[in-house]
């Protein structure tokens, strides 16, 4: 079967399926063994290895939907992005991260680098020319994301990629946010990938993992490193991913769908102030996004009109649950104000347009009209509750 012909739900359905060739069993059957008969090959199998039958089948499922050669499955996404990190950069280099990046890749780059002797900075923006003043000499990576968390800002993919290559540097994208659906990097000359799969890829919020793709090169590179880290994924969660993204295509799309009408109900509401969302055609990289993405994302924010108290608001929400993680099926919100910024000052917050007004949506495959009826009555609520 030649990948390139086949559609996206066919790759999610059949790319990396193991053949039950003893029971001929419809699905692929799991291998949980942690060890295997020796034989005349360079590397044993070995679930450390990132080689177990379970491992090595969904790794080409993912390198297929992010159109290149290879892949890696990790314990969680910060294992992937850890590796990937420790993989391509020494004592003496430097790497170039986008500040509006994920809290935990921010933590570890601020908290873990300088114990290795690596240097670091963050942009001061996310157009091209901010990464370009922040190249040095010992530059070797430089680390973007979008779009972004949570204001869902669009970083110029092919901007960044064709910069890097101008200076000899590897470039590597957080592609959580949109999933293979939506985005696909290395299409635009970005040279890795990267996945919390715990998000999108596995979709029911039961599951911890990560990955990353590239060339056999690239993704030799990183198994070097990663084999000595081990941070790698038991077989069972394995197996329950490489079940999860069967669907991944269907329920990315639903998402898109709900996430589009539901950018343009809150737009219009009254008592919304801001919507934050890719595809709206206020949103200032629009045209950005649509030259890059394949569809705009099941993530969105708003802000609620001065006067609403945003915590109340999600106390009146009856389906959309309140919740820290995103990507899964269900419809989820949360404050960034009173979780992944809660530590910085009102001040540091402000800088970063994060107004405690604003709430991040995570938007799921429910019937779209149970969403907006969900959030009108809880705005209503709120309104009537707090004015009585
Ligand atoms: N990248 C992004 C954009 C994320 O949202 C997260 C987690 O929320 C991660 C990476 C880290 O993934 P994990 O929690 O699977 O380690």
């Amino acid at each position: 079967m030649s990948k390139k012909k086949l559609g996206l739900n066919t790759i999610c359905t059949h790319i990396g399926e193991i053949k039950d060739e003893q029971f001929k069993g419809a699905i692929s059957p799991i291998y949980l063994s942690t060890s295997y008969e020796f034989d005349d090959v360079d590397v044993k199998r070995y679930p450390r290895y990132f080689n177990t039958p379970n491992q090595e089948f969904l790794a080409k499922k993912i390198a297929a939907l992010e159109h290149t050669e290879a892949a890696m499955i990790f314990g969680s996404g910060m294992a992937a992005i850890s590796h990937m990190f420790l993989a391509f950069l020494q004592k003496g280099d430097h790497i170039v991260v986008q500040n509006t990046l994920y809290g935990g890749t921010s933590n570890f780059i601020r908290e873990e680098f300088h114990k290795y002797g690596i240097e670091y900075t963050f942009t001061n923006g996310y157009a091209v020319s901010d990464f370009e003043a922040a190249i040095q000499s010992n530059t070797k990576l430089i680390h973007i994301e979008t779009p972004s968390n949570p204001l869902l800002t669009i970083t110029d993919i092919k901007g960044v990629a064709d910069l890097a290559k101008s200076k000899g540097i590897v470039t590597s994208i957080d592609n959580t946010f949109a999933s293979p659906v939506n985005q696909n990097p290395l299409d635009f000359g970005i040279d890795i990938v990267m996945h919390s799969a715990t998000k999108y890829l596995g979709g029911h919020s039961d599951i911890l993992a990560g990955a990353v793709a590239s060339t056999q090169e690239h993704i030799d590179r990183i198994w070097n490193v990663s084999k000595n880290l081990g941070g790698s994924l038991s077989d069972m969660t394995v197996w329950m991913l490489e079940r999860s993204m069967k669907t991944l295509a269907l329920r990315v799309k639903a998402q898109n769908k709900n996430a589009g009408k539901l950018a343009k109900f809150l737009n219009k509401h009254d008592d919304v102030s801001n919507v934050y969302y890719p595809g709206l055609k206020s949103h200032p990289q629009h045209e950005l996004a649509k030259a890059q993405m394949h569809g705009f994302g099941g993530m969105l924010s708003f802000e609620l009109a001065e006067g609403i108290d945003a915590m109340a608001f999600m106390k009146q929400l009856n389906l959309i649950k309140p919740s820290m993680s995103l990507a899964g099926v269900e419809s989820t919100m949360l404050l960034p104000s009173e979780t992944s910024h809660f530590l910085l000052t009102q001040e540091e917050r402000d800088a970063v347009g994060i107004s405690n007004q604003l709430i991040r949506f995570s938007v799921g495959i429910e019937t779209f009209r149970d969403l907006k009826t969900d959030i009108a009555q809880a705005i209503i609520n709120t309104k009537t509750t707090s004015f009585a």
